[in-house]
């Protein structure tokens, strides 16, 4: 006889704020940027959700991303009997743990002494939250008032955005939170570019706040913020309430109101939520070749400046060879045809998750699929629609899990050759920091297969 369990939760953080004493290359944005201070601390957390058979463990890093391999690899070797998800909130303001932001384009801004630290913070993490288990039930909603999408400028045609807020608290009987989820989708990179301090940017405010107004723990995950989502092109200045002025642009204050909305918008959503006395936790990954197109990658990856294997035909392909790639020229190249990543689904009750390794396109999840003038393939074919696919009562997308494999980009607005999207001046931004132009279908078809096979 199958019965549905009592759930049990746990939460636990970790500080993963590098040291200054080696040089640290910020990640995002142009290359050699160093840090110069800590605004912030950076933190891993993670929440652990059981229903007595079945755990569930996300791990959320104040992080650019991380790789599939080899690190998501590594951590679930530590971890048998569970299932793991590290997630990265895309923060552009931490040390590059990719390896595309060092001093030069043939050096990799990744310090592989910062990298043991972090995967110890995180495997230490990991243990304190399964260490805790309380009985809890859940209190789950949602929210998209206009003022979310009002938040997320749209870089990108089409305009299609993701601008719904889920929030998946766990409280004790008592009514004492143990770990409150929050889940949006916006770029982390409210400073923009000249920054040089270390900080965890809006979704570090979202936690600090949250955290202290609830005694729990919190996480925050970023959903479908690719095409490209960000605080940068909001469309109208926030309000500092404090002065009623409008608050200066690309500043550490308005990093701090973007938090403190987003954090206010979550406890305001999850008072009035939906509770969940008993769910059964359910979890489904799927492995996914994606063909790497992407010919810089390929030289960095021969280079090491790109750390991650590649594959041909299931197997391992460490090959090099030269080509000529333009802007590099002659180098020596990895061969290998595909990168080896992986989606998934989590069923929690009437919530339900997918898992996206890396920056999807809003239209890719919402629908909105455009046709525009000076796409490279005009008649390619729509992916799937992935919340078409999607059964539970809330829907959450999370994303930069278990890798950053960058852009998810569909095939029709794929734009990598003149004449520009949209017939503009400027050349698209987005397919440099893809794999390729069917990643998407890969993406999609996967989720769609996952999302359409009956779960256990
Ligand atoms: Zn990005």
């Amino acid at each position: 006889m199958v019965f549905t369990m009592h759930l049990l939760a746990g939460f636990s953080k970790r500080d993963i704020t590098p040291s200054l004493d080696r040089k640290v290359y910020l990640a995002g944005f142009g290359r050699n940027r160093v840090a110069e201070g800590i605004h912030d601390r950076l933190w891993v957390r993670c929440m652990a959700l059981s229903d007595g058979r079945s755990t569930l463990v996300l791990a959320v890093l104040d992080l650019i991303g991380l790789f599939y391999e080899p690190y998501t690899v590594e951590l679930r070797k530590m971890f048998k009997n569970m299932h793991l998800v590290v997630a990265s909130t895309h923060n552009h303001n931490g040390p590059d743990t990719l390896g595309l932001w060092g001093p030069n384009v043939f050096t990799s801004g990744v310090d592989s002494k910062y990298m043991d630290f972090l995967i110890r913070q995180i495997a230490s993490c990991i243990s304190e939250a399964l260490e805790h288990l309380k009985p809890v039930h859940l209190r789950v909603a949602a929210d998209d008032r206009d003022e979310l999408a009002e938040m997320q400028g749209d870089g990108r045609p089409p305009l299609v955005k993701d601008p719904t807020l889920n929030v998946v608290q766990a409280l004790e009987d008592s009514g004492r939170p143990v770990f409150t989820l929050i889940q949006w989708s916006n770029h982390p990179e409210t400073l923009g570019g000249s920054n040089t301090l270390i900080t965890a940017d809006f979704p570090g405010v979202v936690c600090d706040r949250v955290e202290k107004e609830t005694g729990g723990g919190a996480l925050y995950v970023n959903g479908a913020i690719g095409g490209l989502l960000s605080p940068l092109s909001m469309e109208k200045p926030l309000t500092d309430p404090d002065t009623g002025k409008p608050v200066e642009h690309k500043s550490f204050r308005e990093m701090e109101i973007l938090g403190l909305k987003i954090a206010e918008i979550a406890l305001n959503a999850v008072e009035e939520g939906e509770t969940v006395e008993e769910a059964d936790v359910k979890v489904r990954f799927k492995q996914v070749f994606i063909p790497l197109r992407n010919r810089v990658f390929r030289a960095l990856a021969g280079l090491g400046v790109l750390k991650r294997p590649l594959y041909t035909c299931g197997r391992l392909d460490q090959r090099t060879g030269r080509i000529n790639i333009p802007g590099f020229g002659e180098v020596e190249a990895a061969l290998g045809e595909d990168v080896l990543s992986e989606v998934g689904v989590l069923d929690i009750g009437p919530v339900q998750a997918v898992l996206i390794p890396g920056e999807i396109y809003p239209e890719l999840v919402n629908g909105g699929l455009a046709r525009l003038p000076g796409a490279d393939y005009p008649d390619a074919p729509f992916e799937p629609v992935i919340r078409s696919h999607m059964t539970g009562r809330y829907k959450l997308v999370i994303g930069l899990a278990d890798d950053e494999i960058g852009y998810i980009i569909p095939m029709c607005e794929w734009d990598d050759e003149p004449p520009w999207l949209n017939n503009s001046e400027e050349p698209t931004y987005g397919e440099i920091n893809s794999l390729g132009y069917d990643t998407a279908s890969v993406i999609c078809e996967s989720l769609k297969e996952l999302l359409e096979k009956p779960s256990q």
